[in-house]
Protein backbone atom coordinates (compact mmCIF):
# COMPACT_ATOMS: atom_id res chain seq x y z
CA UNK A 1 0.00 0.00 0.00
CA UNK A 2 2.38 2.38 0.77
CA UNK A 3 4.66 0.51 -1.72
CA UNK A 4 1.89 1.54 -4.31
CA UNK A 5 1.55 5.34 -3.08
CA UNK A 6 5.30 5.97 -3.47
CA UNK A 7 5.20 4.66 -6.89
CA UNK A 8 2.11 6.80 -8.09
CA UNK A 9 3.93 9.96 -6.93
CA UNK A 10 6.99 9.63 -8.55
CA UNK A 11 5.49 8.16 -11.50
CA UNK A 12 3.01 11.93 -11.28
CA UNK A 13 6.05 13.83 -10.46
CA UNK A 14 7.59 12.21 -14.06
CA UNK A 15 4.53 13.56 -15.23
CA UNK A 16 4.94 16.56 -14.40
CA UNK A 17 8.38 17.45 -15.07
CA UNK A 18 7.76 15.88 -18.78
CA UNK A 19 4.89 18.87 -19.07
CA UNK A 20 6.66 21.53 -17.90
CA UNK A 21 9.88 20.19 -20.36
CA UNK A 22 7.49 20.62 -23.21
CA UNK A 23 6.31 24.27 -22.18
CA UNK A 24 7.79 27.52 -22.51
CA UNK A 25 5.14 29.71 -21.31
CA UNK A 26 4.59 28.21 -17.25
CA UNK A 27 2.30 30.22 -14.92
CA UNK A 28 2.72 29.22 -11.23
CA UNK A 29 -0.38 29.90 -8.77
CA UNK A 30 1.32 29.66 -5.27
CA UNK A 31 -0.78 29.56 -2.23
CA UNK A 32 0.73 28.99 2.08
CA UNK A 33 1.59 25.79 1.21
CA UNK A 34 4.98 26.82 -0.47
CA UNK A 35 5.93 29.01 2.57
CA UNK A 36 5.00 26.24 5.27
CA UNK A 37 9.03 24.71 4.70
CA UNK A 38 10.17 28.11 5.51
CA UNK A 39 8.13 28.47 9.10
CA UNK A 40 4.99 30.69 8.06
CA UNK A 41 1.75 28.72 8.82
CA UNK A 42 -0.84 28.25 6.12
CA UNK A 43 -4.51 29.14 7.21
CA UNK A 44 -6.14 25.56 6.42
CA UNK A 45 -3.94 23.19 7.20
CA UNK A 46 -3.47 21.39 10.73
CA UNK A 47 -2.70 24.21 13.31
CA UNK A 48 -3.18 26.60 10.17
CA UNK A 49 -4.56 30.28 11.58
CA UNK A 50 -8.21 29.15 10.08
CA UNK A 51 -8.22 27.64 13.38
CA UNK A 52 -8.21 30.97 15.67
CA UNK A 53 -11.48 33.07 14.77
CA UNK A 54 -10.16 36.01 17.31
CA UNK A 55 -7.06 36.85 14.86
CA UNK A 56 -9.00 36.58 11.56
CA UNK A 57 -11.68 39.13 12.92
CA UNK A 58 -8.56 41.17 13.82
CA UNK A 59 -7.21 40.93 10.57
CA UNK A 60 -10.46 42.15 8.61
CA UNK A 61 -10.97 45.07 7.00
CA UNK A 62 -13.68 45.92 9.17
CA UNK A 63 -11.46 44.58 12.24
CA UNK A 64 -8.96 47.37 11.37
CA UNK A 65 -11.01 50.28 10.83
CA UNK A 66 -12.53 49.33 14.44
CA UNK A 67 -9.17 48.83 16.27
CA UNK A 68 -6.20 49.72 14.32
CA UNK A 69 -3.68 48.85 17.25
CA UNK A 70 -5.88 45.67 17.96
CA UNK A 71 -5.00 45.17 13.88
CA UNK A 72 -1.33 45.46 14.56
CA UNK A 73 -0.67 43.54 17.54
CA UNK A 74 -2.48 40.63 15.89
CA UNK A 75 -0.03 40.81 12.97
CA UNK A 76 3.13 41.30 14.64
CA UNK A 77 3.89 37.99 15.20
CA UNK A 78 3.23 37.11 11.27
CA UNK A 79 4.58 39.89 10.41
CA UNK A 80 8.08 38.77 12.50
CA UNK A 81 7.70 34.88 11.43
CA UNK A 82 7.23 36.24 7.24
CA UNK A 83 10.44 38.60 7.99
CA UNK A 84 12.80 36.16 9.31
CA UNK A 85 11.56 33.52 6.92
CA UNK A 86 14.21 32.43 3.69
CA UNK A 87 12.58 30.92 0.66
CA UNK A 88 11.80 26.96 -0.04
CA UNK A 89 13.13 25.17 -1.97
CA UNK A 90 10.00 25.73 -4.14
CA UNK A 91 10.78 29.50 -4.70
CA UNK A 92 13.69 28.66 -5.67
CA UNK A 93 12.75 26.24 -8.49
CA UNK A 94 10.02 28.75 -10.19
CA UNK A 95 12.68 30.76 -10.06
CA UNK A 96 15.11 29.13 -11.95
CA UNK A 97 11.94 27.68 -14.61
CA UNK A 98 11.98 31.54 -15.19
CA UNK A 99 15.79 32.11 -15.67
CA UNK A 100 15.82 28.80 -18.36
CA UNK A 101 12.97 30.69 -19.91
CA UNK A 102 10.33 28.08 -19.36
CA UNK A 103 8.36 30.36 -16.73
CA UNK A 104 6.81 33.27 -17.69
CA UNK A 105 4.91 34.64 -14.29
CA UNK A 106 4.43 34.10 -10.78
CA UNK A 107 0.67 34.45 -9.43
CA UNK A 108 0.55 33.97 -5.59
CA UNK A 109 -2.00 34.38 -3.25
CA UNK A 110 0.68 34.93 -0.44
CA UNK A 111 1.76 38.10 1.35
CA UNK A 112 4.86 37.30 2.50
CA UNK A 113 7.02 38.84 -0.29
CA UNK A 114 9.25 35.33 -0.64
CA UNK A 115 8.69 34.62 -4.54
CA UNK A 116 10.54 38.40 -4.84
CA UNK A 117 13.09 37.66 -2.20
CA UNK A 118 13.99 33.88 -4.19
CA UNK A 119 14.24 36.24 -7.04
CA UNK A 120 11.33 35.47 -9.57
CA UNK A 121 10.74 39.32 -11.60
CA UNK A 122 7.28 38.75 -12.73
CA UNK A 123 5.21 38.41 -9.46
CA UNK A 124 1.24 38.89 -9.22
CA UNK A 125 0.45 39.49 -5.80
CA UNK A 126 -3.21 39.06 -5.62
CA UNK A 127 -3.20 39.23 -2.18
CA UNK A 128 -1.08 42.08 -1.49
CA UNK A 129 1.89 42.04 0.50
CA UNK A 130 2.80 42.67 4.51
CA UNK A 131 5.85 44.66 3.41
CA UNK A 132 5.50 47.82 2.21
CA UNK A 133 2.35 49.83 3.19
CA UNK A 134 0.40 53.48 2.67
CA UNK A 135 -0.69 56.27 4.31
CA UNK A 136 -4.77 55.98 4.56
CA UNK A 137 -4.86 59.54 3.54
CA UNK A 138 -2.39 60.82 1.72
CA UNK A 139 -1.01 57.59 0.02
CA UNK A 140 2.21 57.63 0.52
CA UNK A 141 4.31 54.45 0.49
CA UNK A 142 6.06 52.83 3.40
CA UNK A 143 8.46 49.92 3.95
CA UNK A 144 6.63 48.30 7.10
CA UNK A 145 9.82 46.34 8.42
CA UNK A 146 10.55 49.09 10.71
CA UNK A 147 6.96 50.30 12.42
CA UNK A 148 6.54 46.27 12.85
CA UNK A 149 9.94 46.45 15.05
CA UNK A 150 9.16 49.38 16.94
CA UNK A 151 5.81 47.80 17.57
CA UNK A 152 7.73 44.19 18.51
CA UNK A 153 9.34 46.66 21.00
CA UNK A 154 6.57 47.98 22.39
CA UNK A 155 7.62 51.47 21.10
CA UNK A 156 4.77 52.11 18.83
CA UNK A 157 1.15 50.89 18.61
CA UNK A 158 -0.10 52.27 15.41
CA UNK A 159 2.06 53.43 12.38
CA UNK A 160 1.33 57.31 11.31
CA UNK A 161 2.22 58.89 7.68
CA UNK A 162 5.08 61.08 8.35
CA UNK A 163 3.52 63.88 6.42
CA UNK A 164 0.27 63.52 7.43
CA UNK A 165 0.02 61.80 10.66
CA UNK A 166 -2.66 59.77 9.06
CA UNK A 167 -2.73 55.85 10.10
CA UNK A 168 -0.54 53.75 7.68
CA UNK A 169 -1.83 50.42 6.57
CA UNK A 170 -0.16 47.59 4.67
CA UNK A 171 -0.78 46.75 1.48
CA UNK A 172 -2.37 43.57 2.20
CA UNK A 173 -5.54 42.45 1.11
CA UNK A 174 -7.72 41.90 3.95
CA UNK A 175 -10.82 39.79 4.41
CA UNK A 176 -13.66 42.25 2.89
CA UNK A 177 -10.97 44.16 1.18
CA UNK A 178 -10.95 43.91 -2.78
CA UNK A 179 -8.31 42.87 -4.82
CA UNK A 180 -5.93 45.15 -6.43
CA UNK A 181 -6.90 46.03 -9.58
CA UNK A 182 -3.25 46.26 -11.51
CA UNK A 183 -2.10 42.78 -9.96
CA UNK A 184 -5.55 40.66 -10.51
CA UNK A 185 -5.48 41.82 -14.65
CA UNK A 186 -1.53 40.64 -14.81
CA UNK A 187 -2.67 37.35 -12.84
CA UNK A 188 -6.08 36.70 -15.72
CA UNK A 189 -4.01 37.35 -19.00
CA UNK A 190 -0.75 35.08 -17.48
CA UNK A 191 -3.31 32.43 -17.02
CA UNK A 192 -5.33 33.04 -20.44
CA UNK A 193 -1.89 33.05 -22.17
CA UNK A 194 0.15 30.21 -20.43
CA UNK A 195 1.12 26.89 -22.16
CA UNK A 196 0.96 25.20 -18.59
CA UNK A 197 -0.42 26.58 -14.84
CA UNK A 198 1.28 24.96 -12.42
CA UNK A 199 -0.78 25.11 -8.25
CA UNK A 200 1.96 25.02 -6.01
CA UNK A 201 0.52 24.79 -2.44
CA UNK A 202 -3.10 25.99 -2.09
CA UNK A 203 -5.93 24.70 -0.96
CA UNK A 204 -7.80 26.66 -4.29
CA UNK A 205 -10.98 27.43 -1.94
CA UNK A 206 -10.10 30.96 -2.16
CA UNK A 207 -11.97 33.10 -4.70
CA UNK A 208 -11.67 34.69 -7.03
CA UNK A 209 -8.20 33.21 -6.93
CA UNK A 210 -8.86 29.88 -7.14
CA UNK A 211 -10.70 30.82 -10.72
CA UNK A 212 -7.03 31.32 -11.95
CA UNK A 213 -6.33 27.36 -12.49
CA UNK A 214 -10.10 27.35 -14.67
CA UNK A 215 -9.32 30.09 -16.58
CA UNK A 216 -6.01 28.32 -17.80
CA UNK A 217 -7.39 24.92 -18.38
CA UNK A 218 -10.50 26.76 -20.80
CA UNK A 219 -7.43 28.47 -22.61
CA UNK A 220 -6.39 25.26 -23.40
CA UNK A 221 -3.47 24.87 -20.78
CA UNK A 222 -2.45 21.51 -18.80
CA UNK A 223 -2.67 21.83 -14.93
CA UNK A 224 -0.40 20.47 -12.56
CA UNK A 225 -1.35 20.74 -9.12
CA UNK A 226 1.05 20.05 -6.11
CA UNK A 227 -0.28 19.57 -2.83
CA UNK A 228 -0.04 18.02 0.74
CA UNK A 229 -4.03 17.42 0.39
CA UNK A 230 -6.81 17.04 -2.12
CA UNK A 231 -8.18 20.32 -3.99
CA UNK A 232 -11.71 20.70 -5.70
CA UNK A 233 -10.02 20.82 -8.91
CA UNK A 234 -7.84 17.91 -8.99
CA UNK A 235 -10.38 16.13 -11.05
CA UNK A 236 -9.92 18.62 -13.92
CA UNK A 237 -5.77 18.94 -13.26
CA UNK A 238 -3.83 16.69 -15.60
CA UNK A 239 -1.67 15.64 -12.68
CA UNK A 240 -2.57 15.66 -9.41
CA UNK A 241 0.58 15.53 -6.66
CA UNK A 242 -0.22 14.82 -3.22
CA UNK A 243 3.18 15.42 -1.77
CA UNK A 244 5.18 18.01 -0.03
CA UNK A 245 6.60 21.00 -2.37
CA UNK A 246 10.05 20.22 -0.70
CA UNK A 247 9.98 16.57 -2.29
CA UNK A 248 8.93 17.97 -5.58
CA UNK A 249 10.96 20.63 -5.99
CA UNK A 250 14.03 18.69 -5.02
CA UNK A 251 13.13 15.93 -8.46
CA UNK A 252 11.93 19.08 -10.60
CA UNK A 253 15.38 21.03 -9.80
CA UNK A 254 17.66 17.53 -10.45
CA UNK A 255 15.51 17.23 -14.03
CA UNK A 256 16.44 20.81 -15.21
CA UNK A 257 19.63 21.40 -13.71
P1 LIG B 1 -4.50 27.47 2.45
O1 LIG B 1 -3.95 27.58 3.84
O2 LIG B 1 -5.96 27.53 2.28
O3 LIG B 1 -3.97 26.12 1.81
C1 LIG B 1 -2.63 25.74 1.87
C2 LIG B 1 -2.53 24.35 1.32
O4 LIG B 1 -1.15 24.01 1.26
C3 LIG B 1 -3.22 23.29 2.18
O5 LIG B 1 -4.16 22.57 1.39
C4 LIG B 1 -2.07 22.38 2.66
O6 LIG B 1 -2.40 21.02 2.64
C5 LIG B 1 -0.99 22.66 1.63
N1 LIG B 1 0.36 22.55 2.15
C6 LIG B 1 0.86 22.95 3.33
N2 LIG B 1 2.17 22.70 3.43
C7 LIG B 1 2.52 22.07 2.27
C8 LIG B 1 3.74 21.53 1.76
N3 LIG B 1 4.87 21.58 2.45
N4 LIG B 1 3.72 20.95 0.53
C9 LIG B 1 2.57 20.88 -0.20
N5 LIG B 1 1.40 21.37 0.24
C10 LIG B 1 1.37 21.98 1.45
O7 LIG B 1 -3.77 28.59 1.60
P2 LIG B 1 -4.22 29.34 0.28
O8 LIG B 1 -4.85 28.40 -0.66
O9 LIG B 1 -3.04 30.13 -0.13
O10 LIG B 1 -5.37 30.35 0.70
C11 LIG B 1 -5.41 30.98 1.94
C12 LIG B 1 -5.12 32.46 2.06
O11 LIG B 1 -4.18 32.52 3.10
C13 LIG B 1 -4.48 33.19 0.94
O12 LIG B 1 -5.31 34.23 0.65
C14 LIG B 1 -3.18 33.81 1.53
O13 LIG B 1 -3.19 35.20 1.33
C15 LIG B 1 -3.29 33.61 2.99
N6 LIG B 1 -2.06 33.18 3.70
C16 LIG B 1 -0.82 33.52 3.24
C17 LIG B 1 0.31 33.08 3.91
C18 LIG B 1 1.67 33.49 3.39
O14 LIG B 1 1.80 34.56 2.82
N7 LIG B 1 2.70 32.63 3.53
C19 LIG B 1 0.20 32.28 5.04
C20 LIG B 1 -1.11 31.95 5.50
C21 LIG B 1 -2.22 32.41 4.81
Amino acid sequence: MVYNRAMKMMADTEHAISLIRKSSRIVALSGAGISTEAGIPDFRGPGGMWENEDLLRQLSASGFERSPAGFYRASVELFSTISRAEPTLAHRLLVHLEKIGKLDAVITQNIDGLHTAAGSTKVFEVHGTFRTGHCTKCGAPFDMAEFYSDIESGRLTVPVCLNCRAIIKPDVVLFEDPLPYQAWRGAVEAAENCDLMLVLGSSLVVYPAAELPMIAVHCGAPLVIVNLEATPYDRQATVAIHARLGEFAKAALAAFS
